[in-house]
């Protein structure tokens, strides 16, 4: 057993991050502990409203290190060394009085909605609160109940901050990724970081394991936060011992420290695969497209899908194309964030599980008695020859496939407009998570193709897996 430490709820979106004092507690604490494991950043429910970015949490282990110890990180030219496995410390309260004047010294208090949070426990709060945390709303009464008899906890201003630290250490991975974050010297804080992008694509090519570097969709780095805190850039991937030579790769302004971080991003722990669609829930949903596309003011892209309506989102750029290209009858699985208003589900991913298909009308039939062509009695109805009035049934017209731009498979927006918790679509495949292909964009030229085919027409009842150029004049032929 050893110490396990939680913080949370100190930064604002003028500067800090509370991961910079986890490093600032790492180098104070490892002066006299030992730091067990990777320390972790968790992440919690994104769909929390009083979160200042990306509901982070962080959560450090300290203990008497048995075996042989690995670096972790490096601050202020000081390697940072961890022990996977470590004997108990007893020195708990000691513990919490170093914690509390570095967390006084480095949170915001100044900003009204940090409220920050920390605890000092002898043991892990029930892996329960971690689950209610990442994917529901968690009170502040609760949380400390689940750390009753286990340790410290303090708390500053309104104390939410506890939430978020007790979930922190409360979290078990099922699925782990690490992301290596570096951070700035002090007097560079709010100065514009200077990241060399062919660096960026340069290390994406050659560390496979690491994952959302590069939005090749729109040319940029998305390695560096564009936030006044004090993270040069981070480096997210599946192999811990990897981010090290792959941070080295990065050229521009140099790090005055790193730290490895153990995470819950890119598990898709957030996800409910069986819940109803809720406000401030992550579901997962499986159906029909009962309608066409609409694109709002905004360029937002909405279909419906079973009980509610999903959203692509302007910042989700070229995946709203994908959700542009559905048509009625398409299967699909939608995951995202559900919104109380207007009513819909935000969408993170998307699965086209199948397309129906699209066929268009060529000519209509000969008649078999005259050798007239003959002409539409309508939508759904078969055909008349005008000079002998013989009757045509419908399927005697000529029909073609019209190729859609749409493959079943999985659909992700760029890596520049997901959400940390998110499984890039890359780590699903490795983990086996999914056996359908991945496309991460449509042809343009085949989308237009298709619109061409379709405008002006409306859907045909769903699972027929027809098209109905007549639907738009009944007297179309040719
Ligand atoms: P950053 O990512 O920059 O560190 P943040 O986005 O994590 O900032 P915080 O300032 O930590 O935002 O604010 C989130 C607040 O919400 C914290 O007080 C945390 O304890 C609380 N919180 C997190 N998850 C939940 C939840 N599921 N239910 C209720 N409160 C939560």
């Amino acid at each position: 057993m050893v110490l396990w430490i939680g913080v949370d709820d100190t930064d604002s979106l003028q500067g800090m991050c509370t991961t910079f004092l986890a490093t600032e507690i790492v180098r104070d604490l490892t002066e006299d502990f030992d730091l067990i494991g990777y320390p972790r950043l968790v992440r919690l429910n994104p769909n929390i409203p009083w979160k200042t970015r990306g509901n982070g949490a962080v959560c450090m282990r300290f203990g008497e290190g048995v075996g042989r110890p690995f670096v972790v990180g490096s601050i202020a030219g000081r390697p940072i060394q961890a022990y996977s496995r470590g004997r108990t410390i007893s020195e708990q309260a000691a513990v919490a009085d170093r914690i509390a004047p570095l967390v006084e010294r480095w949170s915001r208090f100044d900003d009204s909605t940090t409220n920050p949070g920390f605890a000092v426990l002898r043991g892990q709060p029930t892996p329960t609160l971690y689950w209610r945390a990442v994917r529901g709303v968690v009170s502040k009464r609760s949380a400390k109940a689940s750390a009753r008899g286990l340790g410290v906890v303090r708390s500053y201003k309104n104390g939410r901050g506890l939430i978020g630290a007790l979930a922190a250490i409360a979290w078990r991975p099922r699925d782990r990724t690490y992301e290596i974050l570096t951070y700035r010297a002090l007097e560079a804080w709010s100065t514009e970081r200077r990241i060399a992008p062919e660096s960026v694509i340069r290390m994406d090519h050659d560390f496979p394991s690491t994952f959302n570097n590069y939005d090749y969709a729109n040319d940029r780095a998305v390695i560096a936060p564009r936030s006044p805190c004090p993270i040069l850039f981070g480096i997210r991937g599946d192999d811990p011992a990897v981010l090290p030579a792959a941070m080295s790769i990065i050229d521009g302004e140099r790090p005055e420290r790193w730290l490895i971080f153990e995470t819950n991003q890119g598990t898709d722990d957030h996800v409910m695969s069986r819940a109803s669609p809720r406000p401030h829930l992550t579901v997962r949903l499986e159906g029909d497209v009962s309608s066409l596309p609409r694109v709002l003011a905004g360029g937002h892209v909405v279909v419906r899908v079973g009980p509610i309506d999903i959203t692509a989102y302007e910042p989700s750029k070229q995946f709203r194309s994908v959700v542009r290209n559905l048509l009625p009858g398409d299967r699909v699985i939608a995951m995202g964030a559900v919104r109380a208003s207007p009513a819909t589900l935000n969408l993170e991913k998307l699965c086209v599980v199948s397309a129906v298909s699209v066929v268009r009308k060529v000519s209509n039939p000969l008649c078999p008695a005259c050798g007239k062509r003959t002409k539409s009695l309508g939508r759904s109805a078969g055909f008349r020859c005008p000079r002998c009035r013989t009757l045509v049934p419908r399927d005697a017209a000529r029909w073609e496939a019209v190729e859609r731009p749409l493959a079943p498979g999985w659909y992700e927006p760029p890596v520049g407009s997901r959400r940390h918790l998110s499984m890039p679509i890359k780590r699903m495949l490795r983990s086996s998570h999914t056996a359908l292909p991945v496309h991460v964009g449509l042809a343009a030229q085949a989308r237009e193709a298709l619109l061409r085919d379709l405008r002006g027409t409306s859907p045909m009842p769903l699972g027929t897996g027809l098209l109905n150029s007549e639907a738009r004049d009944p007297e179309t032929g040719l």
